[in-house]
């Protein structure tokens, strides 16, 4: 029986849905309140420059291309995919480690930093793969309803793996503090500290080390386009520049929305937009969870984002570099802990123009600079200037080049930005950590308990942060709605 839908917001994870639910033949339409569709994915341009404002790292190839498979499709109908080699760099202060596209380059770089260490990153992979196979393949698949969806022969075999940390796990099998950063890295993804981490989740360094770093041609936002083509083959219709100030409720059930002060009725209500959020578009009685239940989550980091035009082609630099030359655990206390502005902040650049010179003009280079730090910390033009002088002294430091004098525009985006573009709580980056008590079922729900009819998906749901997870987010709010309403 087809249903009239609307959905609140064009994220990852709103694409996704409204594929899955056109395709079941419901009457889908989108309403995003920006000018542009993708939320957090966002592209901009200037001057022949090309900049991917959000999500850069292409991982988990396989969940991307099982997205376009469920609709007869392939990534390679939308967009063209680059495996990245080396994958990264990352800056020490006495050395850089270069990550390859294959074990065995890897394997060389952790012997050259500790010796004999391959060995056991080998072992640690091999795990890791495991993990990844039971993680993608049978555990984000569950939508979060009950304890018992994570009870599967696998995991019960792994019931240690829960309780232990990524941290513990790291440092039992490597000494060396630059290695047990580069292992600890791909849990950044997950928005928590290492310590906080399952050590299931060492499947993000199988993501890593074993399927790579990949890169769309002309950008992250290539994704996007290619959704909302589909999408739009699919019959979806979308509306951009449509802000939803109400979800409307009558009797308990879900009718609707209000969108720039015009009544839209529909059967189900699905919202993609940051979930505090949305149950603020609701009357204070048909809201789930309580001002001090948000407060009392773990959220993932905030971030300070720089946009760069450099007029030259920068030196000793690949397409994704992470800056580790400062201490990592107390830049992660200063988010996690004691949150506020970082003393001494670790920070992350992208260079897409390095290997895809449609990203920039000819002869210069396109720069991405990240800063995580805690959400809702005080935004003004002030810091966001201090931080960008400190991180451009270090980066021209650690690649022994001046770049100063070649930047020809910088645009910044921080804390006020996230809420006022998208809403975001606390003004967060990627949503809410997962720790072990916001994993699966302990993570907000993608069905309202309070009203019938309406739904949410997104990173804040299950499975949480991250593109992978939010495509994956949108299929299984869109097979519950389909269980439990037709
Ligand atoms: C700086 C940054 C770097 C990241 N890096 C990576 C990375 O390298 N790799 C990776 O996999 N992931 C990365 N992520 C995470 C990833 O981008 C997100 O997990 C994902 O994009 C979230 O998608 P979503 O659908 O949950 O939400 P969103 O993208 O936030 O979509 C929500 C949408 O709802 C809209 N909306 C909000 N309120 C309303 C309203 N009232 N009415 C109408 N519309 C509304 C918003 O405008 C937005 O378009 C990064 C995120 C950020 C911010």
């Amino acid at each position: 029986m087809s249903k009239k839908i609307s959905i609140i917001g064009s994220g990852f994870s709103a694409l996704s849905a409204c594929c899955y639910l056109a395709k079941a033949g419901h009457d889908v339409t989108i309403y995003e309140k920006n000018a542009m569709v993708g939320g957090r994915a966002r592209q901009i341009t200037k001057d022949g420059f090309t900049f991917d404002i959000g999500p850069s790292w292409y991982w988990m190839p396989d969940v991307f291309e099982k997205f376009f498979n469920d609709f007869g499709k392939s990534t390679s109908d939308f967009y063209e995919l680059d495996k990245l080699s080396p994958a990264y760099k990352i800056f020490f202060s006495d050395d850089v480690i270069t990550i390859g596209d294959h074990m065995d380059q890897i394997c060389e770089e952790f012997d050259r930093i500790e010796p004999g260490s391959s060995k056991p990153l080998r072992k640690f992979i091999a795990r890791a793969q495991e993990h990844y196979n039971i993680a993608i393949n049978k555990v984000v698949l569950k939508p979060g309803l009950s304890p018992f969806e994570l009870v599967t022969k696998e995991t019960i075999t792994r019931v240690d793996q829960f309780f232990k940390t990524i941290s513990s796990e790291v440092r039992k099998n490597f000494k060396n503090p630059k290695l047990i950063s580069t292992l600890e890295f791909p849990v950044l993804f997950l928005g928590a500290k290492p310590n906080q981490t399952p050590s299931f989740y060492s499947f993000m360094n199988f993501a890593d080390f074993g399927l790579g770093t990949w890169h769309p041609k002309g950008g992250m936002y290539e994704i996007i386009k290619g959704m909302k083509s589909l999408a739009e083959s699919l019959g979806v219709t979308i509306n951009t520049n449509s802000n939803v100030e109400k979800i409307n409720v009558f009797n308990g059930k879900s009718v609707g929305i209000s969108v720039n002060a015009e009544t839209i009725t529909s059967d189900i209500v699905l919202s993609g937009a940051d979930y505090h959020h949305s149950e603020t578009l609701l009357d204070k009685n048909y809201r789930q969870y309580s001002e001090s239940y948000w407060d009392k989550r773990t959220f993932a980091p905030s971030s300070l984002l720089f946009y760069v035009g450099f007029d030259v082609k920068l030196k000793n630099v690949e397409h994704h570099n992470l800056f580790f030359d400062t201490n990592f655990e107390k830049h992660a206390e200063e988010i996690y802990d004691d949150p506020k502005w970082p003393e001494d902040p670790l920070f992350y650049a992208n260079f897409p123009s390095v290997t895809d010179q449609s990203m920039s003009p000819s002869g210069c280079e396109t720069g991405f600079f990240l800063i995580p730090i805690a959400p809702g910390l005080k935004d003004t033009p002030a810091l966001r200037q201090q931080y960008f002088d400190i991180i451009m002294n270090r980066f021209e430091l650690r690649t022994n080049q001046n770049v100063k004098q070649n930047i020809l525009f910088k645009e910044s985006f921080c804390v006020n930005d996230f809420i006022s573009e998208y809403n975001s709580y606390k003004g967060n980056a990627y949503g809410m950590a997962n720790t072990l008590m916001q994993t699966a079922f302990l993570r907000p729900k993608l069905k309202s308990k309070k009203v019938n009819g309406l739904y949410f998906t997104g990173q804040l749901t299950v499975p949480g942060p991250g593109v992978p997870p939010s495509l994956i987010s949108g299929k299984l709010v869109a097979e519950l709605i389909q269980k439990n309403e037709i």
